[in-house]
């Protein structure tokens, strides 16, 4: 076994590491494998997550939720890709934790008071959230979605894009321009959130979804989207119209802690994987793991994943101690850098360390190379997360 309770816990975020650990022993290495095989949504355990609360983790008391915070989803994240279902189990939840967070935060008491507590028990789901699209992924302000007034409505039309959980949802969070870009002073003013109920979306004949076939995290569905004159009332808008963008910044920094959780949880199952084979296997006749060559490699990565372990649970508890959100989001945006390249890395030795097998589905590695390698490149690139430090950690001037 390697070890894996490197960090000192809180009383909750034991509670938390032991309930989800129950959980997760019901769903072995062939439930994560079968399924990402035959690209079937883990529904069985989402239903298992869902009938015990975890989707209301983010939620307040108030609304039936259980009032936790990002050092308690961490954990549960952590947890979740540690023990077998990887990076893509975590993001097979991820938005159904995170999308209510703009609803708590800046919904109007109508929609929290009717949604919330539908989400926190698992009779709604809001999975999906809809940002990027053909001519706007990194340079996200660049949107061409409208959102066009028409007297007490809005009218939808545009294209998006890699959109995750559509299939596993009832609602999207839907970023819009509700005023061009050539008409704001900032290019980040004139976006409005809006929840959209995807029923009535494909009642109106007003959306379109198309899948896009992918070689990673195949558990999770991602869709290319077409909206064609929706119409939406004017209380689908989330908070004010005009700053959808600063409303998705704020909690972002938190969000992008918990990303850094599941690429430590990845690092850490591809690490028991290689670390047990290295054990087992015998090769002229001595486990393959007393050869240097392959016991560097793996300690080396276990050594990276601890390392952006350590700082994910740091910048957790200061999220929790009120710390700068400026100091915050430097940590947030490091720690996910370090430990998708630590998850990588340990996939990759694990890869190695099984030699041919290192390829076939039967041993998981594979599984956890490919979802590493996407680490790399979402919610955000690695590219775009080093701008953020050379920009705003190091003053360096801005590139683009
Ligand atoms: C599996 C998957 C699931 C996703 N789920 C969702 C979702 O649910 N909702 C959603 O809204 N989006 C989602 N996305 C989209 C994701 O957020 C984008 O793919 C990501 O932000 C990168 O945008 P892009 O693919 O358009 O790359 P581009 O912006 O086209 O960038 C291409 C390359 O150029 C580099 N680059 C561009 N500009 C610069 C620069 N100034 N400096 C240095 N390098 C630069 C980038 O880092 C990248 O390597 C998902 C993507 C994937 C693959």
């Amino acid at each position: 076994m390697v070890q894996r309770d490197t960090v000192s816990l809180t009383d909750q975020q034991q509670l938390v590491r032991d309930s989800i650990r129950d959980i997760c022993a019901d769903f072995d290495d062939a439930y994560w494998r079968e399924h990402e095989a035959a690209g079937e949504y883990p529904q069985e355990f989402v239903d298992q997550l869902s009938e015990n609360g975890w989707f209301g983790a983010l939620i307040p008391e108030e609304y039936d939720g259980a009032g936790m915070s990002t050092e308690e989803v961490v954990v549960m994240m952590e947890e979740i890709a540690a023990n077998g279902g990887g990076f893509s189990a975590a993001q097979a939840i991820h938005g159904g934790i995170y999308n209510s967070v703009p609803l708590v935060k800046y919904g109007h008491e109508e929609m929290k008071a009717d949604l919330l507590p539908k989400v926190a028990r698992g009779e709604t789901s809001i999975q999906a959230f809809g940002l990027t699209e053909p001519n706007a992924g990194s340079d996200s302000t660049s949107i061409e979605t409208t959102a066009e007034r028409d007297g007490d409505e809005f009218v939808v039309n545009g294209q998006k894009i890699w959109i995750s959980r559509v299939d596993a949802s009832d609602y999207i969070v839907l970023m819009a321009r509700t005023t061009p870009k050539s008409e704001v002073e900032k290019r980040t003013q004139g976006m409005t959130m809006f929840l959209v109920n995807l029923e009535d979306a494909y009642d109106q004949g007003a959306l379109q979804i198309e899948q896009i076939e992918k070689t990673a995290s195949n558990l999770v569905h991602s869709y290319e989207m077409w909206f064609e004159d929706l119409r939406l009332e004017e209380d689908a808008v989330i908070g004010e119209e005009g700053e959808g963008f600063y409303q998705m910044l704020d909690g972002l920094n938190e969000e992008r802690l918990v990303i850094a959780a599941e690429c430590v949880g990845l690092g850490e199952a591809a690490l028991e994987a290689g670390v047990d084979y290295a054990s087992e296997r015998e090769v002229f006749g001595n486990p393959i793991g007393q050869n240097q060559a392959i016991q560097h490699p793996l300690a080396e990565a276990y050594a990276r994943v601890q390392a952006a372990k350590q700082m994910v649970y740091t910048a957790a508890s200061a999220v929790e101690n009120d710390a700068n959100p400026k100091a915050i989001g430097a940590r947030a945006n490091m720690s996910k850098f370090l430990a998708a390249d630590a998850a990588f890395d340990a996939a990759d030795a694990a890869v190695q360390t099984h030699g041919g097998f290192g390829v076939a589905r039967e041993y998981d590695v594979e599984r956890y190379f490919r979802e590493a390698r996407l680490t790399r490149l979402v919610p955000i690139t690695q590219q775009l997360v080093l701008n953020y430090v050379g920009e705003n950690v190091l003053g360096l001037p801005r590139s683009y």
